[in-house]
């Protein structure tokens, strides 16, 4: 669309979801920008999938997604390195790999688990990617019997900065896999969580249609009670021990940990702080989308891929029309859309500013969710220009 003789300089930190999806709108309206991004490895990681590898329904390989054609085909020279740090407010980005200069920046490297709680490496973290996931398919495939107890937590100090729908697909999808391989009696399921309601953020409909859920699959909770830490054979909590002979546990979120050698501001919880533009508050020509930032909405506004795509496309907008010397416009739309899948079948939750719902569980949404994959990764999967 624009052209220039001195076409701008736009670095994109990540290749996750939020990068990807922004390289594509900045390069839609930008046919001549420059485009740098910056990431270790110019892959992509599919995690809402990553549920399913325990069960074997899809391989680490099958979600771990090489982007360079993509990045090659909308003309980005892609930086491999890792992001130690900002200097000059935003326009130099310094990595292991030697540091790059911009005209304006976009952040979208991801979230942090924060990994604190005494005896935490004794808990498998499924956010972690690939090979966590294939851990915990490892472990439940050497188990003949015993306790498998399952909980998510938050970070104090950002009550949001959270992640719980993969634990509930987790739950779930191991309970339809024991039981499919016909040894789900001599399994014990916990799910254990510091609040008594866990998973409010989904709308209280959601938490009782998934309280209703363990009930029917004779999965056991431990509710109301703060983990305390982890030992080989149990979760402490305030409100006493669960024994378990595996622990999936997936912790609450902080922004990236590179985030203080920036000087720019941060949120209670360590996230880059965003207006509702998507803009880093009081910083030069500097975005971020998706799960490093905090932005401002709702207490449930989720940290997920829906929403960090909403929130590239609204940054990138933004960003060029900063470079064009104009105001911000561009806003992302509020709402958490979730599949909360059990292997076979699976449960929408839908919020919205005005409403929220829960659809029970049925094996078309299942399969909205397989085919949403398949859908979402083909444009990476191909060569073409796209
Ligand atoms: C098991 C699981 C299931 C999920 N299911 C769903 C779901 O069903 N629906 C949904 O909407 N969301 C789901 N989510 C959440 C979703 O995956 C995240 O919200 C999403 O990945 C956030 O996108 P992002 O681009 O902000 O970060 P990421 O996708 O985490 O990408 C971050 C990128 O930054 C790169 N990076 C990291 N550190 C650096 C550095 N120092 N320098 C440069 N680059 C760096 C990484 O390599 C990566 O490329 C799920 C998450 C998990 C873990």
């Amino acid at each position: 669309m624009e052209s220039a003789v001195n076409p701008p300089h736009i670095a994109v930190l990540g290749s996750g979801f939020a990068a990807l999806t922004a390289v594509r709108e900045l390069r839609r309206h930008h046919r001549d920008a420059r485009i740098t991004l910056v990431a270790p490895r110019a892959a992509l990681t599919y995690y809402p999938s990553l549920i399913w590898v325990p069960a074997g329904l899809r391989r680490g390989a099958d979600l771990d997604i090489d982007v360079s054609r993509f990045l090659a085909g909308q003309n980005v020279e892609f930086h491999a390195g890792r992001v130690s740090g900002l200097a000059d407010g935003g326009r130099t980005v310094l990595t292991g790999n030697g540091s790059i200069t911009n005209d304006a920046l976009l952040i979208a490297s991801g979230g942090r688990f924060l990994k604190s709680l005494p005896g935490i490496e004794h808990a498998l973290t499924i956010c972690e990617g690939v090979a966590a996931a294939e851990s915990i398919r490892e472990r439940l495939e050497k188990m003949d019997r015993g306790t498998i107890a399952l909980g998510f937590g938050t970070n104090p100090r950002e009550q949001g900065a959270m992640r719980g729908g993969p634990m509930f697909e987790l739950l779930f999808g191991i309970d339809t896999l024991l039981r499919r391989q016909g040894r789900r009696d001599r399994f014990k399921l916990v799910f254990f969580h510091a609040a008594k309601a866990p998973g409010k953020r989904l709308g209280e409909k959601a938490v009782a249609g998934l309280l209703r859920e363990m009930q029917k699959r004779d999965i056991a909770t431990h509710l109301g009670h703060k983990p305390t830490g982890f030992e080989a054979d149990r979760v402490k909590t305030e409100g006493g021990d669960v024994p378990a002979d595996l622990i999936l546990f997936m912790p609450g979120m902080s922004g990236p940990a590179w985030a203080s050698e920036t000087g720019l501001p941060l949120s209670d919880g360590g996230f880059f702080q965003a207006d509702a533009y998507c803009q880093v508050t009081s910083a030069d020509k500097v975005y971020v989308a998706g799960d490093c930032g905090s932005y401002p909405g709702p207490d449930w506004l989720p940290k997920q891929a829906h929403i960090a795509d909403l929130q590239a496309k609204a940054a990138a907008k933004n960003l060029l029309r900063a470079l064009a010397g104009k105001p911000a416009v561009a806003r992302f739309k509020v709402e958490l859309i979730c599949i909360v899948d059990t292997l076979d079948r699976g449960i929408l939750v839908y919020r919205n500013e005005k409403r929220a719902l829960m659809l029970p569980s049925c094996r078309l949404f299942h399969w909205a969710k397989r085919f949403f994959e398949w859908q979402y990764l083909r444009s990476y999967r191909r060569t073409t220009r796209t």
